[in-house]
C-alpha cells in the first residue's frame, strides 16, 4: 500500500494540516493500491506563502543560472524515466509502453524546448528609440494539471515558470499523486532552491478553489476540464490573476477525396484510440466523403477490432483501461446515447471485457452514420470512441468540422498540400495536422474558444509566465523626430501651464 502522505513546501516533505485522504485504485484491476492525503485551504495558503517568500531572490537568479537549473532538472528527470514509467503505468493505466515511449518522453521533451527556446530567450530588447522591453517573471504561479497525460503537463507549465524566474505550487490531479510526487523528488534533487516549487495533493473544490483565489497568487495555469476551467477563471477574477487554460476538445479529422486513405484511416483510428482516448487533442469526429462513408467505416471498425486491448503491463497492449471507474461509466453511459439516437455500432459496444472485469476497460469503439447534431458528435467522450460523419463538398465539411464550441486541433488528409494548407487556414484550431503529422514540443500547443486561452511549448510556454515592462529613457528622445515632437508637445503643454490664460 502506497501512501502519498506529505506535501512538499519550502523544501521539506511536510504532514497536511487536515486528515482527509483518498483511496487509489489499480485501473487494470479495480484494487486499491494506495491512499493519498488531501490538502486544506491552510495546506495551501502555506504552500503559496513559500512561494511568495521565494520569489524576490529567484526572479533575482541570472538567466545563466535558471538555465543551468532546468539542465540539471532535465538530467535528474532522465535519470528517472523507468520509475516514471512504472507510476504513470500504475496509476493511470498506460500500457507501459505508451508509458515508457511516450508519456514520459513528452514531459523530458517539453524540458528541453523550454532550454533549447530559452538559450536564445531575450530578457531585455530594445523597442523604438527609447524604450527598453523586459521580460520579468509574473510571480507566484499556481499550476493545476489533469491525470490523462500526467508528466507532459506537468513539465509543460514547471519548465516555462522556472525559466521565466517564477516560483510555484503544483496541485496535480488527485487520482496520478505518484508521478507527481517523483517529479518533486526531481526538483530536490536537481537543486532547485526551497520554496521555488511546491506541491499539494488534493481535490479540486477544496484546496483548487483554495489555490486559485488567494490572493497572492498571480497567475493560474490550468489544464483540465472545461468546466473545472471556468470555474478557475470565476474564482481567480477578483483577484484580477493571470489565467490561461488548457481545456477539452472534440476534434474533427476532415479526409479529403485525395486522401491516401489505406494510410491515413488506420492512422487516424490509431490517434482517436491512443491512451485509451484519454487525450484532449484526439481526432474523435471523422469527416468523409459521402459516398466513401461505409468503405471508411468498415475499414475503420477492422482497425479498431484489431487493437489489442489488456491489462497494461503485458508487452505489446495497445489500449489500457480508462482512469477510474466513474470515468469508465461515463463513457460507457455515451456509447449508450449514441445507440439511443440511432448512430450505427460498427466496432466495440458497451458491453464490459469479460476476462478484464473488473478493470475499466472499454472496447475500442467506432461509430458510423452520426449526424452532426447527435450527443455523442458534440460532447468530449475522453474515451476511445470515434464518429463518422459525412460531407458533401469541402465547404461543408470545413463548416461542421468547425461547428463545435471547442477549437484545440484539427486533422486533414490530403495528398495536395496547397489545397489542404488553404483549407488549414479555415479550420479554427490552435493545430492544424496535415496528414496526421505530429509537432515537436516547443510548437504552440492550445485552444480557441472553450478550448482554452494561452499556448504552452517552447518560447510560448516560457512568454506566458512573463509580464513586460517597458522602461522609457528620456536621453534618446532628442535622436528621433517623433520624440521630438512628442517632447515639445509636453514642454508646450507645460509653458502654458506655467502661463495659464
Ligand atoms: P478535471 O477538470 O476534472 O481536473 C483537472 C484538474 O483540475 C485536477 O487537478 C482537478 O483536481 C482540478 N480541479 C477540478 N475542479 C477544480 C476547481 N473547481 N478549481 C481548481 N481546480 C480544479 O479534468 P480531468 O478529468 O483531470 O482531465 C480531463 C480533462 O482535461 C478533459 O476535458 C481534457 O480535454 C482536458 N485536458 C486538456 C488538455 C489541453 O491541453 N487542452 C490536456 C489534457 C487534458
Amino acid at each position: 500500500m502506497k501512501f502519498f502522505d506529505s506535501f512538499l513546501i519550502d523544501g521539506k516533505w511536510v504532514s497536511p494540516l487536515g486528515r482527509e485522504t483518498r483511496l487509489l485504485y489499480n485501473p487494470a484491476n479495480g484494487e486499491i493500491y494506495g491512499k493519498v492525503a488531501m490538502a486544506t485551504a491552510a495546506d495551501a495558503d502555506a504552500a503559496i506563502r513559500s512561494a511568495h517568500a521565494a520569489f524576490i531572490p529567484f526572479a533575482a537568479t541570472s538567466k545563466k543560472d535558471r538555465l543551468q537549473l532546468l539542465k540539471s532538472v532535465l538530467n535528474v528527470y532522465e535519470r528517472r524515466h523507468g520509475d516514471f514509467a512504472a507510476a504513470t503505468t500504475e496509476e493511470m493505466g498506460a500500457p507501459s509502453r505508451l508509458s515508457f515511449e511516450a508519456q514520459v518522453t513528452a514531459g523530458a521533451d517539453h524540458i528541453r524546448a523550454v532550454i533549447d527556446a530559452f538559450e536564445t530567450f531575450e530578457i531585455e530588447q530594445p523597442h523604438e528609440a527609447n524604450v527598453i522591453l523586459r521580460r520579468e517573471p509574473i510571480g507566484v504561479c499556481v499550476l493545476i494539471t489533469p491525470w490523462n497525460w500526467p508528466l507532459n503537463q506537468i513539465a509543460g507549465k514547471v519548465a516555462p515558470a522556472l525559466a521565466a524566474g517564477c516560483t510555484m505550487v503544483l496541485k496535480p490531479s488527485e487520482l496520478t499523486p505518484m508521478s507527481a510526487t517523483i517529479f518533486a523528488e526531481v526538483m530536490i534533487e536537481a537543486g532547485v532552491p526551497a520554496g521555488v516549487f511546491n506541491l499539494v495533493h488534493g481535490d479540486g473544490s477544496v484546496v483548487g478553489t483554495a489555490l486559485s483565489s488567494h490572493p497572492l497568487v498571480d497567475m493560474v495555469s490550468f489544464t483540465g476540464s472545461t468546466a473545472a476551467g471556468v470555474k478557475v477563471a470565476i474564482n481567480a477574477a477578483p483577484t484580477v490573476k493571470r489565467v490561461t487554460q488548457e481545456l477539452g476538445g472534440k476534434s474533427a479529422n476532415i479526409l479529403l477525396r485525395d486522401a491516401d486513405f489505406d494510410t491515413v484511416i488506420e492512422q487516424s483510428v490509431h490517434a482517436c484510440m491512443e491512451n485509451s482516448g484519454q487525450s484532449c487533442n484526439a481526432p474523435t469526429r471523422i469527416f468523409v466523403p459521402e459516398e466513401r462513408h461505409d468503405k471508411i467505416a468498415q475499414k475503420a471498425a477492422a482497425v479498431a477490432n484489431a487493437l489489442r486491448v489488456g491489462n497494461p503491463l503485458e508487452s505489446d497492449i495497445d489500449v489500457g483501461p480508462l482512469v477510474s471507474h466513474a470515468h469508465y461509466e461515463r463513457v460507457v453511459n455515451y456509447i449508450r446515447i449514441g445507440q439511443r439516437e440511432n448512430a450505427v455500432l460498427a466496432a466495440g459496444g458497451p458491453e464490459p471485457i469479460a476476462h478484464l472485469t473488473p478493470g475499466y476497460f472499454v472496447r475500442p469503439t467506432v461509430f458510423a452514420h452520426v449526424t452532426p447534431d447527435m450527443t455523442i458528435a458534440r460532447d468530449e467522450i475522453f474515451g476511445p470512441v470515434l464518429s463518422i460523419l459525412s460531407y458533401r463538398d469541402e465547404d461543408e465539411a470545413i463548416a461542421l468540422a468547425n461547428d463545435t464550441p471547442y477549437g484545440l486541433a484539427a486533422y486533414l488528409c490530403s495528398q495536395d498540400e496547397t489545397r489542404a494548407l488553404s483549407i488549414a487556414r479555415r479550420l479554427r484550431a490552435g493545430q492544424v495536422h496535415l496528414n496526421m503529422a505530429i509537432p515537436g514540443a516547443g510548437t504552440p500547443f492550445g485552444g480557441y474558444r472553450q478550448s482554452g486561452n494561452g499556448r504552452e511549448g517552447g518560447i510560448f510556454g516560457i512568454e506566458e509566465f512573463t509580464e513586460i515592462k517597458a522602461i522609457i529613457r528620456p536621453e534618446a528622445l532628442a535622436q528621433q523626430g517623433y520624440g521630438v515632437a512628442r517632447a515639445r508637445g509636453r514642454l508646450l503643454c507645460k509653458t502654458h501651464r506655467r502661463n495659464p490664460g
